[in-house]
């Protein structure tokens, strides 16, 4: 995939090993058959963002070794759903949702989760604010079917690269601060298509991609 050459290029030049950078390849919309694809040329790790439709995937794609994360807005009727068949999940950013999902992973392993944190404090935005980041950290702690991996965001839509590199260069900031109470904080996920070079070179660890790989989406 052209993708992982772009990585590579992208973390040598902001002096990066590109084996900190993880490539979560995005299939929201795309078949089965595309993941299948694409796992076919070495990728193992996928991102959804609707319950399910990701579910119908997974179960179509139970034979493959595949790490899937859910990466979408979270919603109470579905984290039963989130809990069982999810390795991993972004997008956790209320007390509500991180109890119901401790409560309801049965699963062995516990569920790998990012804190969304909303550093552009847009309205329309989800996301915890920076203010309480701490806080809601210590409450996943304390649930033994979670386990918190790190902070997970999406600035608003900004082509400028200086304007990008700063609002990752916050997150990046609020990962540092996490991970100086807990060395087991080791992933800052951001990067999309459109920002992914301003994304590594402010030190993320997991980029998300979808249109990058896959295409546009209808
Ligand atoms: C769709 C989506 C992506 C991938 O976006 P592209 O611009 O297609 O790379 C990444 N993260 C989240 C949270 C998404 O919803």
């Amino acid at each position: 995939m052209d993708i992982r050459r772009q990585i590579a290029d992208d973390a040598s030049l902001y002096g990066r090993s590109p084996d900190e950078i993880q490539l979560l390849a995005v299939s929201k919309t795309f078949p089965a058959s595309d993941i299948q694809q694409a796992w076919q040329a070495g990728q193992r790790r996928f991102g959804e963002n609707y319950v399910d439709e990701a579910i119908v995937k997974i179960q179509e794609l139970s034979d493959l070794q595949i790490e899937w994360h859910y990466i979408g807005p979270i919603q109470s009727n579905k984290t039963k759903k989130i809990a069982t068949y999810f390795d991993w999940v972004h997008s956790l950013s209320n007390e509500k949702h991180a109890r119901r999902l401790n409560s309801q992973r049965e699963n062995n392993t516990p569920l790998n989760v990012c804190i969304q944190v909303n550093i552009s404090n847009e309205e329309s935005k989800s996301g915890l604010t920076v203010s309480s980041l701490a806080d809601f950290a210590r409450l996943i702690n304390d649930l033994p079917q979670l386990k918190l991996r790190g902070i997970m965001g999406i600035p608003a839509k900004e082509t400028d690269f200086d304007k990008q590199r700063h609002a990752f260069a916050a997150l990046t900031d609020e990962f540092r601060k996490l991970q100086s109470d807990d060395p087991d904080i080791d992933t800052l996920s951001m990067g999309m298509s459109g920002d992914m070079q301003a994304a590594i070179a402010e030190g993320s660890t997991m980029v998300r991609i979808g249109t990058a790989i896959f295409g546009k989406r209808q």
